[in-house]
């Protein structure tokens, strides 16, 4: 009994001396609590610079994204094939996946030997190899007449740009297989199933396993993104805690000086260090004596393996000595116990590392998510997590401990990656279904140049009729002269009001235009809210409110008594006689009031004033905004004779010969019409290239099937579009789950200014998904994907349209003057064109492209509608005088 006890405090004694000695031996290895946080936060830095666009290319993290947006979200279903290259076995699985709730996945699998020739070998032999395990692994299975899909998880830094293309970016771990890097892997998988006639479907696509942690965040699809975190420390940020047994195994490896996280961390060179380790303190004379055994000095001898059975709590020291006596050390008790100590050192700074770079992961997403407790789940791959007696227990550990505020589980991810490969190939293959169509859905709004071209042509056509005497009368874009028939000369000058009705905003200005060297423009404006009541009530309501907003500006600012000249800048549609009269042809955008249409709005101006008895106005010029913006452009730029307006409508004017409006007497000069292009396939010339969408939006107008073309590409209707594709998608089930919420059934409630905050390149996803939140579409980052691209698609197509309906129009003018070549400017106004994101780009680009012998330059507009109206009336003013000096 004494006996007894005394051996076991002998033992003790000698543990506890060994365990110091070897303490203080490895003391480089062991790492304070400080020590793990500061790597926690290097890494966490290092994640950053991986995800920053301008930091990524030098990061040594490269956080690749692996086009997986979705976690398994529970339907997916099917038979899979699944290849998992990369570990330390190749395995081939057939995967089940059914909806059967007591055994959702089944598999079956098999482990392929990879020859050492074939690591070291070629691509294609490497690539052949794969391909025949696999034919082998179908006939076994009898499935070689099935297609089944496959998926492939390659276990190496890859670089994606879609969901089935990785290009290697550099082999790890043992392989080192030539003529691969740089390349699509999966291509060349591809490729060498063919060859060898295997019949798997043809869409294998791929998902790079996270090397050690697989991580699953919640119950929501987002991007996942590949750490490659083996890299860490590939810059020498890790410098100072690597030992010189680290350096050692780097030196000795296939790829120096690269995967130093790994080298450190994985499992796959546990054992080795643990013999460089026993090697060192050998030849000190520290183990065994002093033996050093040819089996000690060969690499490889001492596996990842040995060291979980070694760290067993009951029989490891006799595994331990065991596997000494293996490599003819001829271990003492105190050697094993020694040795059993090494073991824990190396792999506790294992299960450290891996703790401190997953603690960078979590805070980062706690910080993310912006909440005070983190709860997440973290699944796990790997075999040290599981095979090991002791690393899940210490992993957890440290990692609660360096990430308090959070509820982390962990989720043993069940057999493998290659599970994991199977499980995304299903979702794969949902997500590539789901975007065939989502492409398909679109696919109409993308118009290719031929389509374009067309459009140029027609619009051409149109322009044509609605300039001819005969055709007039039935054309649908009318091309109305406005009786301007010249651009300013800068010897303008005076004061003038100015109106501007028909945009989003009614306002009241005064302009002071004054002549001579110093040419100055100076304006002074107050808005006037429509009620919408009024927009769609009488037209003498709609002509008393104008009055009443002109009488307390005139009030405001101190002007009742003074009779000034007035221009009227009228957006809409008007039949013009001279230019001061203007007779409505119809309401557009969202006016509707009574008894205007087929009137003088001047005459119905004036009526309204005289009604009021308040003061008196001198209406000289009624104004389209087209007109009013190419006067204020042309007052700065002579060469501007085009006006263009892509706001809440689309419309434009331009300079055209006299000759050719048949509508007016007179060939001399030029005059400039208003194209009123807003209508241009009203009659169902344009019908072709209008979609289902396009259909909708115009059925829900307060004006069916008028103004087809403005309703494609005005900033008024783009939300319109977007809302009735979402809604569409979502009935589909592509979108918000399958739910039609009532925000998407509000018409009106996606505005344009939404399309250009989404269609911002600046905004990340995440801030996407906060926009489409505050308009109340509950949405995910797949969602947000998704409208992203819808939006982009039809303001793309939008700005396209716009563009070959002004490529005609400089066409026209080049050829009108005989030229080869046209420089002309175009001078622009509307919130759609100067504050989308792309609108402009693509539209400059299109009428490059569809009128190249044109150089057109645009020139933004500043107020073309108060100071162009103020300009027009002053070129009245002048005009007028010389009639009367004539007379
Ligand atoms: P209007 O054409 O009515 O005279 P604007 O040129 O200011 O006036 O255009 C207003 C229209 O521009 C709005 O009806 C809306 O459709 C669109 N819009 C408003 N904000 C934005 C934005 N941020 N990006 C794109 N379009 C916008
Ligand atoms: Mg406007």
């Amino acid at each position: 009994m004494i006996a007894a006890q005394l051996l076991a405090y002998y033992f003790t004694e000698l543990k506890d001396d060994q365990v110091k000695k070897i303490d203080k031996y490895l003391y480089s290895m062991r790492f304070s609590d400080e020590t793990l946080h500061d790597i926690k936060c290097r890494f966490r830095r290092e994640l950053e610079n991986g995800l920053g666009r301008d930091t990524n290319t030098t990061a040594t993290v490269k956080m690749l994204p692996t086009f997986v947006r979705s976690i398994p979200d529970g339907s997916e279903k099917g038979d899979f094939l699944a290849l998992d290259l990369g570990g330390s076995n190749f395995r081939i699985l057939r995967v089940k996946v059914t909806q059967d709730k007591k055994q959702p996945v089944q598999m079956e699998s098999l482990v392929y030997e990879t020859p050492e020739d074939i690591i070291h070998g070629s691509g294609t032999q490497l690539f052949d190899h794969v391909a025949e395990c696999l034919g082998d692994f179908m006939e076994k299975q009898k499935i070689k007449d099935k297609k089944l899909p496959v998926g492939f998880t390659f276990s190496f830094p890859c670089a994606q740009t879609k969901l089935d293309e990785a290009v290697l970016v550099t082999w790890t771990k043992k392989f080192k297989v030539s003529g691969v890097e740089g390349m699509d892997v999966v291509k060349l998988l591809n490729k060498a199933i063919k060859k060898r006639g295997v019949s798997t479907g043809t869409n294998a696509c791929y998902m790079e396993e996270l090397r050690h942690i697989d991580m699953v965040e919640g119950d929501e699809g987002r991007m996942c993104i590949n750490t490659e975190w083996g890299a860490f420390g590939d810059d020498g940020s890790l410098e100072d805690l690597r030992t010189e047994f680290d350096r050692e195994i780097d030196r000795g490896s296939l790829n120096p000086g690269k995967q130093l996280f790994e080298k450190m961390a994985s499992g796959m060179f546990m054992g080795e260090l643990v013999r460089l380790i026993l090697v060192k303190m050998a030849k000190e004379g520290l183990l065994f004596e002093g033996r050093i055994t040819p089996e000690l000095l060969t690499k490889g001898k001492i596996e990842t393996k040995h060291v979980s059975a070694i760290e067993k709590s009951k029989e490891g020291l006799t595994k331990c000595k065991e596997i000494l006596t293996r490599l003819g050390v001829e271990p003492s008790q105190e050697d094993c116990v020694a040795v059993q100590h090494v073991c824990t050192i190396v792999s506790f700074r294992s299960a450290n590392l891996i703790a401190a770079t997953l603690g960078g992961i979590l805070t980062r997403l706690k910080d993310n998510k912006g909440v005070a407790r983190l709860r997440t789940t973290v699944g796990i791959d790997g075999s040290m997590y599981k095979m090991h007696p002791q690393y899940a227990r210490r992993l957890h550990k440290t990692v609660r401990r360096l990430v308090p505020d959070s509820d982390v589980r962990f989720l043993l991810s069940e057999s493998g990656s290659a599970k994991g490969a199977a499980m995304v190939t299903a979702v794969a293959y949902r997500l590539a279904d789901q975007t065939r169509q989502i492409a398909q859905t679109l696919a109409e709004f993308r118009l290719s140049k031929a389509q374009l071209l067309e459009v140029k042509k027609r619009m051409r056509t149109e322009i044509e009729n609605g300039l001819g005497k005969k055709t007039h009368d039935s054309a649908t874009v009318k091309m109305l002269p406005t009786y301007v028939r010249s651009t300013p000369d800068g010897t303008e000058n005076g004061d003038f009001l100015a109106l501007d009705l028909g945009g989003t905003n009614f306002r009241v200005l005064l302009v002071k235009i004054r002549s001579g060297k110093r040419r100055t423009v100076e304006m002074h404006n107050k808005i006037y809210a429509i009620p919408i009541e009024v927009m769609q009530g009488t037209g003498e309501e709609l002509f008393d409110h104008i009055v009443y907003c002109i009488s307390d500006f005139l009030d405001y600012m101190g002007m009742k008594s003074a009779r000034l000249p007035l221009g009227f800048t009228f957006s809409f549609p008007c039949h013009q006689k001279s230019l001061d009269a203007g007779i409505l042809v119809n309401w557009t955008k969202g006016f509707k009031c009574t008894d205007c249409e087929g009137e003088d709005v001047v005459e119905l101006l004036r009526e309204g004033i005289k009604r009021k008895e308040e003061f008196d106005l001198d209406v000289v010029a009624v104004v389209n905004d087209t007109v009013g913006t190419m006067m204020t452009c042309a007052y700065e730029e002579p060469t501007c004779e085009v006006g263009l307006i892509a706001g809440t409508g689309s419309n434009a004017c331009y300079m055209e010969e006299m000759r050719n409006i048949e509508t007016v007497e007179g060939n001399e000069g030029r005059m400039c019409v208003n194209m009123e292009w807003g209508a241009f396939g009203d009659n169902g010339c344009l019908d072709d290239i209008r979609t289902q969408y396009d259909r909708a939006v115009d059925e829900n107008s307060l004006n069916e099937g008028k103004q087809r073309y403005e309703k494609m590409c005005s900033g008024m209707y783009l939300g319109e579009i977007v809302r009735n594709i979402l809604i569409d998608l979502t009935k589909r089930g592509f979108l918000f789950r399958g739910k039609i919420s009532e925000t998407l059934k509000t018409r009106g409630i996606f505005e344009t200014k939404f399309l250009s905050q989404i269609e911002s390149d600046r905004l990340a996803l995440l801030q996407v998904r906060a926009i489409l939140q505050q308009l109340g579409l509950d949405s995910t980052c797949d969602d947000s994907i998704i409208v992203k691209e819808v939006c982009s698609t039809v303001s793309r197509r939008a700005a396209q349209i716009c563009g070959a309906g002004m490529a005609g129009v400089v066409d026209k003018i080049r050829e009108n003057r005989a030229l080869d070549h046209l420089d002309v400017t175009v001078g622009v106004d509307g919130t759609l064109y100067k504050l989308h994101p792309h609108f402009s780009r693509i539209f400059h680009q299109t009428v490059k492209e569809l009128a190249p012998k044109c150089n057109v330059n645009f020139l933004l507009s500043e107020d073309g509608s108060g100071k162009g109206a103020a300009l027009i009336t002053a070129v009245g003013c002048r005009q007028r005088e010389q009639e009367a000096l004539q007379a």
